[in-house]
Parts: C-alpha cells; sequence; structure tokens
C-alpha cells in the first residue's frame, strides 16, 4: 500500500518549516520566492535526520530567504523620477570601492563610469572609449548582481565578444555570475 503525502509545520533551527513526508528517494530544501521553506523527506527519515540535514544547509536558506525578502521589495516599489534619483545615490555611494577592488584584482581601467535607468539591458561598455554605463536598476537587486555586471562590462575591456575567453575571465574574477543571472533574468529592469 502506498502511503500518502503528508505534511506538518514544524520549526528546525529557529526556522518555520513544511515538513512534507513523500516517496522520495532523498531529502529536498526549497526556499519559495515569498521565503517559505519546505523540506520533503522520505518516509522513514527520522525527524533527527531531517534536522541535521536542516542544520548543514542553514546558511544557504538564510541567504534565500534574504534574497526573497530584497526581490519582494524590489518589485513593490513604482518608478518616478525621485525613485531613480535615489537608486543613482544608492550606486554612486556602492560603485567607487566595487570598481577599484574589481580593476585592480584584473589589471584593468576604466576611462570613467556612468548610471542610467536602462530597459533592455543591466549594463555596457564602449571598449573605444572605455565609457561603462551601469543600470540604476541595480540598486534594487542583491549586491551580487551588481559585482557580477560591473565585472562582466570590466572584462570586456579585455575580450570584446560573449566568447569562451571572456566567460573564463568572469569564471576567474566572478565564479558567482551564473546565480547573479539567474536573479537578473528573473526580475528584468522595470518600465
Ligand atoms: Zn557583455
Amino acid at each position: 500500500m502506498r502511503n500518502k503525502q503528508t505534511s506538518q509545520k514544524t520549526t528546525l533551527c529557529g526556522i518555520e518549516v513544511l515538513l512534507v513526508r513523500d516517496h522520495v528517494k532523498r531529502m529536498n530544501l526549497r526556499v519559495r520566492p515569498d521565503g517559505s521553506v519546505r523540506l520533503s523527506i522520505p518516509y522513514r527519515c527520522s525527524r533527527e535526520l531531517a534536522e541535521q540535514f536542516f542544520a548543514s544547509r542553514i546558511d544557504w536558506v538564510k541567504a534565500q530567504q534574504e534574497l526573497a525578502r530584497q526581490t519582494a521589495q524590489a518589485q513593490g516599489t513604482s518608478l518616478t523620477p525621485e525613485s531613480i534619483q535615489s537608486d543613482k545615490e544608492t550606486l554612486e555611494d556602492k560603485l567607487p570601492e566595487i570598481f577599484g577592488r574589481y580593476e585592480t584584482a584584473m589589471g584593468v581601467r576604466c576611462s570613467r563610469w556612468r548610471l542610467r535607468h536602462m530597459v533592455s539591458r543591466w549594463g555596457s561598455c564602449n571598449v573605444k572609449t572605455g565609457v561603462i554605463t551601469i543600470n540604476t536598476e541595480l540598486a534594487r537587486l542583491p549586491s551580487v548582481c551588481l559585482e557580477s555586471v560591473v565585472v562582466h562590462e570590466l572584462c570586456h575591456l579585455r575580450v570584446s565578444a560573449h566568447n569562451a575567453e571572456f566567460y573564463a575571465l568572469m569564471d576567474t574574477y566572478y565564479p558567482h555570475w551564473r546565480r547573479a543571472r539567474q536573479i537578473l533574468n528573473a526580475n528584468p529592469p522595470r518600465r
């Protein structure tokens, strides 16, 4: 006889979790876009084992919840000239340090960077003039996105095409770029 799926709300490591016993071979942990946590475990798995598994992934869970919170916040605000100005100021505070850090690491330097609200791209690099443009919408997303876009545009100062050499540079100087790309694709610039 097949067991029915059962679920219960419980608290693991201080976090509310929906614990689901299901026909699964191994434990599976998910953080939904609203920040809620779901852990599915095989029927015969003990609660202790589930708790151990959860504890080993607690940093990941907290990071995902923070990301969900920031993303929800970003989507909840409307686009106005004032909000764009406020995003500009946020980025003007952050970018000098980020550009400085990666320019030093990569041994490149842009001639200058500027901020602009754009609807179809996160950043751009004019390889002739060395001017890098960064989308003000990045102020609304986790900093992994901003850093990834900065490194992407700096890589263009070395390699203009999106070829294997380009992505090898990204892997070297910003290995988190794939995670950033997922977030960027899921949160397109507001119009
Ligand atoms: Zn590019």
